[in-house]
């Protein structure tokens, strides 16, 4: 692996510490907040921002659902270490994201699972590998280049020369659901933000936030104490928040430390190219105009098939075509498995994703080194395999 080591920081991460929300804070390359919980598995984050040379590795993950997870996990197995990247700010995609209190009853020889747990544990049963993980980076970029191997980028400018890559993006990259209001498009970034890159940008402003799930709620408790003011609008009276933060927020709102409106965004208040607030439509009908200096929008992530759809890779029904012996893309060296991938009876179940991870790890040794000839090994009983383990023989 080549990379700038001043890009490369140790830090301490595992999947239930970047996915608590409970009291906001950044870490570099990621946007959304992270609580400061003892972390228990450490792996190294890519900042990403200053690499100044190419990355190279034997195997590109895109994709850090529970497929990406495991397919670290089996070429970890076989000796080979790879670079996981994913557009969210936490491990987990699907699971961590739309269903983490959720249980799940159909992993084999764990009857009930919580799909957050089924993530922590796969973050820690990838923990000998030493995977780098690059959260909250969108691959953007991919082309194969002339000595066969490939180029992969991300939106926050890394780039990798990689052996192989493994396509396990799932329903595609998770994105901001926008404002939907006339002319928001240009302003986002400078008046509209669906993520907060630096929270001190809004210090003394006049916030209006909206939504009612857990990001806009810890934003509103991180932010009340420290901007001119905020006001939060929701849809509804129910908030899909934790509980906790919903009754902290309802305090300020009493204390008159922050107010709170019950409403849907309907246009924006501008003078010029300033973005000076924006209206809302209250539950009677009426409308209500809001000073902001900023408007931050939590409506939740939808995914995006986006840019892997355009990389040339067979598709069918938005899915990648692969075989059943390798689960190779149209492209040799290029490997999809998990949900974003389809043949001839698949079913999107995580087992199938685990299953399909277990055999690309082998095409992908295979293509990697030619030479070699491949062993099946148990882990019960394999001296390598413990080694890699790091469990005693
Ligand atoms: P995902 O979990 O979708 O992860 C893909 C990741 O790739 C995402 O994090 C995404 O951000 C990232 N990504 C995509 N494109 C890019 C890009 N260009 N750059 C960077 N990152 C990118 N399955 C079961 O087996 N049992 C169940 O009980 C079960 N229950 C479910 C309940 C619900 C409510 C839902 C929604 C799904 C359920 N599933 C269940 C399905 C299961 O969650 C999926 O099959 C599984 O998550 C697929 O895993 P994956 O790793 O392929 O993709």
């Amino acid at each position: 692996m080549r990379v700038c080591p001043s890009a490369l920081r140790a830090c301490a991460v595992t999947a239930q510490a970047l996915r608590s929300r409970q009291k906001p804070r950044l870490l570099p390359g990621v946007t959304e907040p992270v609580s400061e919980k003892r972390p228990q598995a450490v792996f190294l984050i890519d900042e990403g921002k200053d690499v100044l040379s190419d990355i190279t590795t034997d195997a590109v993950i895109i994709g850090a659902g529970p497929c990406g997870l495991f397919q670290v996990f089996e070429l970890g197995l076989l000796g080979i270490s790879a670079h996981i990247i994913d557009s969210l700010s936490i491990p987990g995609g699907q699971c961590a994201e739309l269903y983490p209190e959720k249980p799940i009853y159909d992993i084999p020889a764990i009857p009930v699972c919580g799909a957050q747990e089924l993530v922590d544990r796969l973050m820690k049963q990838i923990e000998p590998f030493k995977p780098t993980f690059h959260l909250g980076e969108e691959v953007v970029e991919f082309a194969r280049r002339e000595d066969g191997r490939f180029k992969v980028g991300t939106s926050a400018g890394t780039v990798f020369n990689a052996g192989t890559v493994v396509i396990a993006a799932g329903v595609g990259s998770f994105q901001p659901r926008r404002i939907g209001i006339e002319g928001a498009d240009v302003f986002e970034g400078t008046g509209i933000h669906y993520r907060v890159k630096n929270s001190s940008h809004f210090h003394g402003k006049r916030l209006v936030i909206f939504g009612g799930g857990d990001s806009a709620l810890d934003w509103v408790l991180e932010l009340a104490p420290k901007a001119h003011s905020v006001t939060l609008v929701h849809r509804r009276p129910e908030f899909r928040a934790a509980p906790a933060s919903v009754a902290k927020m309802r305090d300020l709102v009493s204390a008159g430390q922050m107010k709170h409106f019950e409403g849907l965004p309907h246009a924006l208040i501008t003078e010029g190219d300033v973005l000076q607030g924006v209206h809302i439509k209250l539950k009677d009908g009426e409308s209500h105009a809001l000073d902001a200096d900023h408007v931050l929008v939590f409506f939740g992530l939808s995914p995006k098939l986006g840019p892997i759809a355009q990389w040339g890779l067979e598709l069918e029904k938005k899915a990648l075509k692969v075989d059943t012996e390798k689960f190779q893309t149209s492209l040799p060296g290029v490997f999809a498995i998990g949900d974003i991938n389809t043949y001839p009876g698949k079913k999107k179940l995580i087992l199938s994703g685990f299953h399909e991870a277990a055999l690309a790890a082998f095409a992908i040794q295979h293509h990697l080194f030619p030479q070699k000839k491949q062993f099946l090994q148990y882990t019960t009983t394999s001296p390598i395999m413990h080694q890699r383990l790091g469990v005693p023989d």
